[in-house]
């Protein structure tokens, strides 16, 4: 498949300020990002980009070292998938799936021969004969990415937002058999969505997107785990991480004014301006009896979220949020939390300390 280089890429409409500010990023071959963000922050602009739909204003565009930026997409090799399905209701799945092949002039046989590897692998081959029209919503995206596929040059797969029509229950599938078929093909994939939980679970990295910018990218583990910027560690995770003003005291952090007992190490290192402390919902705990470092909160409210409930918690003037699973026993009103330290993030204006 293909590498794709962004070489300071940076998109403006007309005079408008920048829809993208000028970034750099190499997508290596084989491998699958998820551009992800919040409505108008770019990630259609940075796909239509890389598709060639659209010319960016700075910048270059190589695909495997080739200088594509002034291409169309019919030069790059790239299959597309976009939020509805691009099929012919009135033409069979077969043809629909021939199409691409017949305007290039390939002959019958070849065709045939393709069009059916292609339905195989995307699970179409016993609904060949019938008309396109008549099949669910994710059919018809199968169809559209078979579409995209059948060609046998196939460089790189976009997609832009693909499961935004289909149903809630046939999601999860369709999204686990768009993984699968990129897996299977090697494909180099983009993926779009402003659903943080769809870009996690498909893709190897995530781009994290704001406002023109690209502020983090990395594995789902990375971010996770991470956070570059209290963006992301509220833009990532759910409920999102929490995040408190913090102080230090003689021998101890405080949190909402409760001393928080930490390692003399970690208050060595800690910074001396002001900072924040984040610590995801799912790294806070409910304190064992006896537990030294146990710091008093106070139980507000409980969400139920299925096989998980989110426990609302203030400690001192602080307002926490702490996942508990379904089988643990809720705790009384008083009760205390342990925030482990090897999971407490520090921030200095929004930016994560190493
Ligand atoms: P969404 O999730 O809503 O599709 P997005 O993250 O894909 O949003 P873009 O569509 O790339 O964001 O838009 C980025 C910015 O550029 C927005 O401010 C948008 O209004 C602007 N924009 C997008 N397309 C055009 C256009 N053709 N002309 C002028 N401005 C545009």
């Amino acid at each position: 498949m293909a590498r794709i280089t962004l070489e300071r890429i940076g998109h403006r409409y007309g005079s408008a300020p920048y829809a993208l500010e000028p970034f750099e990023m190499e997508l290596r071959d084989g491998r699958s990002y998820a551009l992800l963000g919040p409505s108008g922050c770019g990630k259609t602009t940075m796909l239509n980009i890389i598709s060639g739909l659209l010319r960016p204003s700075e910048g270059r565009v190589l695909i495997d070292g080739r200088d594509v930026t002034a291409e169309p997409t019919a030069g790059r090799n790239i299959a597309q998938v976009f939020q509805f399905p691009v099929i012919y209701p009135f033409k069979s799945v077969f043809e629909n799936l021939a199409f691409p092949l017949r305007c290039r002039g390939w002959p019958s046989a070849r065709v045939t021969g393709r069009v059916e590897e292609i339905a195989a692998l995307l699970g179409l081959q016993d609904r060949l004969g019938r008309p396109a029209r008549g099949l669910t919503a994710d059919a018809k995206q199968l169809i559209s990415l078979g579409r995209g596929l059948v060609r046998d040059d196939v460089a790189a797969l976009l997609m832009d937002e693909p499961l935004t029509v289909i149903d809630p229950q046939l999601k999860f599938q369709l999204r686990r058999k768009l993984k699968e078929i990129s897996t299977r093909l090697g494909l180099t994939v983009v993926y779009v969505t402003h659903d943080q939980n769809e870009a996690m679970t498909f893709a190897h990295e995530v781009v994290v997107m704001s406002a023109g910018r690209v502020v983090q990218r990395g594995t789902p583990e990375d971010l996770f785990e991470r956070p570059s910027t209290t963006y992301v560690g509220y833009f990532i995770g759910s409920p999102a991480m929490n995040l408190f003003d913090a102080a230090l005291g003689q021998e101890e952090l405080r949190i909402g004014g409760v001393a928080v007992p930490v390692p003399a190490g970690w208050l060595a290192r800690a910074p001396s301006a002001a900072f924040q402390i984040g610590i995801r919902p799912e790294h806070l705990t409910l304190a064992e009896p006896g537990d030294p470092e146990a710091v008093p909160a106070e139980l507000l409210g409980v969400q139920d979220h299925g096989s998980v409930r989110v426990l609302e918690l203030r400690i001192g003037t602080a307002h926490a949020r702490l996942k508990l699973d379904r089988d643990r026993p809720l705790p009384p009103q008083r009760t205390t939390v342990r925030l482990p330290v090897d999971k407490l993030r520090v921030f200095v204006d929004q930016a994560l300390v190493a």
